[in-house]
């Protein structure tokens, strides 16, 4: 027969191949870490401070130094979104924490469900503060126009997360995600999971959704009931190491503490009304730390990771550095020591990781999902600029051509980075050159402004950088007709915002975050290398052993040990 020795050739190669892959056995558990807000530098200019996790981290594995997103509009559940799809904004659809809804004329956040509903952990406990727009959400808060959503869900989320494809390709595995917000701990499970956690500023309480669970789930009751947040009521947020060894000052200039703490250290929860609690909690490194004991609460109680043939999955968020770098900005005595504690946080997880698990057993990425601007220095001539002005510009000049409107105003909302128009103006705009330019024209004339994109000129093919950039963010039907952009660490925000800074812009304070991978597979070292956010799913469904449909990121290969590189494509 002359088909025996080429049979004989394949059942050699299949053998090969089948040892091959059990030399590198999938890890029994992904672990996703994102510290919101973590700007890539603060790995180097926050060094005297790394004694734990991020020590780890840096020593024991595969630092991306260049890792940065590619899209203009760096948010968190854009972030959060690329972290767990390896899609980019325009494929996954999560180009904001909120858009403006053609259809219904309301502003929806991005996790916005009317169809599901909140599954709250006990009744609420205290009841926070109403906040002007969502206090850490990046510039542009609600204000008074009608708004969307009862519940939350991964509805909007148009690609299948690598959780999703774990739990589909490899039955079994648990997925657990948590985070103080919706957006991160739906975003990084996708669309199932055992316990999606999140904390419900509203109402003071943990949360989930009808769209993950009927009831509260058994094991997150377990742990609040013995730990709840309010525990922490007489905590003193003091510094982690000695003064000395801060690079940055206390009460710095244009720091914007919530009431009633000042720029100055400590800061007390002790003395806060029960409608300051929940506001000031989540301000704390206490926060982050509870979230932390949960999450080994539920490693614990579910054995993730401990089980041979499944891989589970476990994200986590941690928000707290956002809250406070909004408030204090990335150059704050605060900031800096939220990411001292979040060391030595991050130096618990992993040593119980490490004990339950095994470091060649678990596979984690470290990385965040976005960075942060400068607080703005009018004295260095980086100031804020309001959406108000640019919002009243456009409108002045769209009237000015086309007169007033037949109801309302011609621009329908505007939203950072999204300028949406009605759809009346969006008709006579496609076909009008000149009142396109007109209107970038009058934009640009403000101080703080670099360009106003039309988006439906946008190409990702273009040869201008910004134009590409703004194109991977843009979702035709929920982007809007005009993108601004502002200059180099100018700030964009509404107007009275409670905020001394912000994130979204297409600079490198923004775009540049950290991406480290430490465990099971992972070939230690510092790689120089082009990475994004969008690498991480790719890379760890590599690892696993699982294929992700949609994907605009890379398997970074030089990262993996030989026998995950040869076996996992
Ligand atoms: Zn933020």
């Amino acid at each position: 027969m002359r088909l025996r020795p080429l049979l004989r050739l394949v059942a050699v190669a299949l053998l090969a191949w089948s040892l091959t892959a059990s030399a590198a056995a999938p890890p029994r558990l992904v672990v996703v870490i994102v510290a919101d807000q973590f700007r890539a530098d603060y790995l180097t200019t926050f060094a005297s401070h790394w004694r734990a996790g991020v020590q780890t981290l840096l020593r024991d594995g595969a630092n991306f130094r260049r890792a940065q997103y590619p899209y203009a509009y760096t948010d968190t559940c854009a972030g959060h979104s690329t972290i767990a799809t390896g899609t980019l904004p325009r494929t996954h659809g999560m180009i904001a924490d909120s858009w403006w809804d053609h259809e219904t004329n309301l502003l929806v956040d991005c996790t916005d469900d009317e169809a599901a509903s909140i599954i709250s952990y006990g009744s609420p406990l205290v009841v926070a503060a109403p906040v002007a727009g969502r206090g850490a959400t990046p510039a542009g808060g609600r204000g008074a126009a009608p708004v969307g959503g009862a519940g939350n869900s991964p509805r909007n989320l148009l690609a299948q997360t690598l959780a999703d494809e774990l739990r589909q390709q490899r039955p079994g595995g648990r997925v657990v995600t948590l985070s103080l917000k919706e957006r991160a701990a739906i975003n990084l499970a996708g669309h199932s999971g055992d316990a999606v956690m999140w904390f419900d500023e509203a109402a003071g309480t943990f949360a989930t959704s009808s769209a993950f669970a009927s009831a509260p789930v058994p094991e997150v009751t377990q742990f609040i009931d013995a730990s709840p947040y309010v525990k922490d009521v007489g905590f003193v947020w003091t510094l982690r190491d000695p003064s000395t060894t801060y690079r940055n000052r206390d009460a710095g200039v244009g720091e914007r503490p919530s009431n009633p703490w000042s720029g100055l250290f400590p800061h007390n929860l002790e003395g806060a009304t029960a409608a300051q609690y929940a506001n000031l909690w989540r301000r704390t490194p206490a926060a982050d730390v509870y979230l932390a004991r949960m999450a080994t609460a539920l490693i614990d109680a579910y054995r993730l990771g401990q089980a041979e043939n499944k891989t589970d999955f476990l994200g986590i968020s941690f928000s707290t550095l956002d809250y406070v770098g909004h408030q204090f900005g990335p150059d704050s005595r605060e900031v800096e020591d939220i990411a001292a504690h979040l060391d030595d946080v991050l130096g618990s997880l992993i040593a119980h990781l490490d004990d339950k698990v095994g470091r060649a057993k678990y596979v984690l990425a470290f990385t965040a999902d976005h960075g942060v601007a400068p607080v703005p220095s009018p004295a260095k001539g980086f100031g804020s600029l309001t959406l108000d002005d640019v919002r009243e510009r456009i409108e002045e000049t769209l009237r000015n051509r086309y007169g007033p409107p037949d109801k309302d105003a011609h621009v329908a909302r505007i939203y950072y980075p999204n300028v949406y128009l009605s759809p009346a103006i969006r008709q006579r705009l496609a076909a009008d050159p000149l009142t396109v330019r007109a209107v970038q024209d009058a934009v640009t004339s403000l101080p703080g402004v670099a360009r106003l994109l039309y988006t439906p000129e946008l190409s990702d093919r273009s040869r201008d950088p910004l134009v590409r950039a703004a194109a991977l963010g843009r979702a035709a039907t929920r982007s809007g007709a005009f993108l601004i952009v502002q200059k180099r660490n100018w700030v964009l925000g509404p107007r009275g915002t409670a905020d001394a800074t912000t994130h979204g812009s297409p600079y490198d304070y923004d775009q540049h975050v950290p991406l480290i991978l430490l465990g099971g597979g992972i070939r230690r070292g510092t790689y120089d290398a082009a990475a994004a956010p969008t690498d991480i799913a790719p890379t760890l469904a590599a690892l696993a052993g699982v294929t992700l449909a949609k994907v605009e990121g890379r398997v970074l290969q030089e990262a993996l040990l030989p026998d995950s590189q040869t076996t996992r494509r």
